[in-house]
């Protein structure tokens, strides 16, 4: 099995809600999303609830994840691993930061 996630759309920010997208569906989970998990080097990146952050722990590795805070997905906004959080960099201190910027996508479930 494939143990990185099939990535879905783009989602433009802020929308705070799951992005889990069974395939072959339009519609995305949409419930309230918990968990702000980050996949790769690319920086992509994907909001996802309680019950997806199951699946994706049971299924898929990924880089890092972190309880969703609410600077979390919004615009300009990075992702700081020291800190396990988004949040807004302050200039001198842009090192400790990568930028997630508008990489946020939908994990899909294969099948
Ligand atoms: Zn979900
Ligand atoms: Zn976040």
């Amino acid at each position: 099995m494939d143990p990185f996630v099939p990535k879905g759309e783009p989602r433009p920010g802020p929308e705070q809600t799951c992005g889990y997208k069974t395939q072959g569906m339009t519609c995305a989970c949409g419930r309230a999303a918990t968990w702000h998990v980050m996949w790769d080097s690319l920086l992509d990146n994907s909001l996802t609830c309680d019950e997806h952050m199951e699946l994706i722990q049971r299924s898929w590795v990924y880089d890092d994840r972190h309880p969703v805070v609410a600077d979390c997905a919004m615009p300009g906004a990075l992702w700081s691993y020291p800190d396990k959080r988004c949040e807004f960099p302050q200039p001198d201190d842009l090192g400790a930061y990568l930028a997630v910027l508008a990489t946020c996508r939908e994990p899909l479930l294969g099948h």
